[in-house]
């Protein structure tokens, strides 16, 4: 197929081709992994390709952000070797007495980065909670803001943030707007058409697939934007970039995405309601729910609701322990959007010092089989009294 072609192709279709082509010297429908990291210069001094070295870029890699730049919707990407260093490289392009928004519920390691890098580079973080419009607008309002960097559905609270309005009160105060994609995925939910600047994700969840392969990508609507080209320049110079390998495993992981998805959302979708029901179930967290608070926006903005949800346990932090010691299809691990179902109790990973509930158990939900999936939460249910 050629790129012309795929610009055209459906979003299931362009899992499976975007930014691969048919290699021309031997025929291969898989592309070759390029292992150089270095790239040659004919007589004249002009370089043979479009390649120059390894960390500046390189074939594998460029296949991998030209394909997340198409299913985003996306004028560039610039792909790194974790989420968390893509979102290393956004702080990285930020000047000290620049202010930034945070949602106060975020991917752990990632509010902690942007915290910790906030205290040592002068870059103001702001935590507000982004899916409350009231609170939002008096942090917009309370100083010039640079960045509005939001996570939707958020985790594990799964709060919903109302991308389009917050696009538009982002701009109004002059600020951008990030979002973290991570959890809902291109195929489901498409920020930069709803006015987003800029995407972020972490690939090591959902579009790899496979709990195989670390890395991150940024997207952005427009290149010419002056906090994407700095993006690129420290992804360039720094090099926090994924290997050729990593980049072919994720790409390889993408083909699948929209299968793995349908599966994992169709579990998903029936386990909340299950569980919603459950009398050792105090709440289900999760925006496919009517009675979720973010549903109406969920179901606005989101294709489907995703495969992430998290359940508050009866009989508190034990109970949430003795819950997770239950649990035998599901793997105690952190970590979301793979074949394989994940259970986590967050207060583990969180420490005492937390703001989530201590009862509070993350659920990924794989590709299993739908019954097995179901069984095993009861069972494990089944000892959350004592
Ligand atoms: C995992 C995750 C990250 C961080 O990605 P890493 O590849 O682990 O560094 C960022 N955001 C979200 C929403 C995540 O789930």
């Amino acid at each position: 197929m050629s790129e012309d072609r795929h610009r055209a192709l459906r979003q299931d279709s362009a899992v499976v081709h975007a930014g691969r082509a048919t290699d021309p010297t031997t025929g291969a429908i898989v592309p070759p992994i390029h292992l150089a990291t270095t790239f040659a210069r004919d007589e004249a001094g002009e370089l043979l390709g479009d390649f120059l070295y390894g960390r500046y870029t390189n074939p594998n890699r460029q296949a991998l952000e030209t394909c997340l730049a198409e299913l985003e919707g996306a004028a560039a990407g610039a792909a790194f070797a974790s989420g968390s260093a893509a979102a290393t490289a956004v702080m990285q392009s930020l000047e000290s007495g620049d202010r930034i928004l945070v949602g106060d519920d975020f991917y752990f390691g990632i509010r902690k980065l942007l915290l910790l890098f906030g205290r040592r580079s002068g870059v103001q973080v702001d935590v507000v909670d982004l899916a409350d419009p009231v609170a939002t607008e008096a942090a917009l309002s309370g100083g010039a803001v640079r960045l509005v960097y939001c996570e939707t559905p958020s985790n594990p609270l799964m709060k919903v943030a109302d991308l389009a309005r917050l696009a538009e009160r982002a701009h109004h105060h002059g600020a951008l707007l990030l979002v973290d994609n991570t959890v809902a995925t291109p195929l489901l939910q498409r920020p930069l058409a709803l006015g987003a600047d800029l995407v972020l994700h972490a690939t090591t969840k959902s579009l790899a697939g496979h709990s195989d392969v670390l890395g991150g990508a940024l997207l952005a609507r427009e290149s010419t934007l002056p906090l994407w080209e700095r993006i690129v320049e420290i992804q360039r110079l720094a090099g926090a970039v994924p290997s050729p390998f990593d980049c072919w495993l994720t790409l390889r992981g993408i083909a699948t995405l929209a299968v793995r998805l349908r599966a994992a959302v169709d579990n998903a979708e029936r386990l909340a309601e299950h569980l919603a029901a459950h009398p050792a179930v105090e709440r289900v967290l999760y925006p496919g729910l009517d009675s979720h608070p973010g549903h109406a926006i969920a179901t606005r903005q989101m294709r489907r609701p995703g495969s992430l949800l998290s359940i508050l346990v009866r009989e508190g932090e034990p109970g949430a322990r003795r819950f997770m010691a239950g649990l035998r299809v599901f793997t105690r691990a952190t970590s979301l959007g793979g074949v394989h179902s994940l259970a986590e109790h967050r207060i583990v990973v969180e420490g005492p010092t937390t703001t989530t509930p201590v009862n509070l158990v993350r659920l990924s939900i794989g590709i299993e089989d739908v019954d097995d999936l179901r069984e095993d939460l009861e069972e494990a249910l089944g000892r959350v009294r004592a």
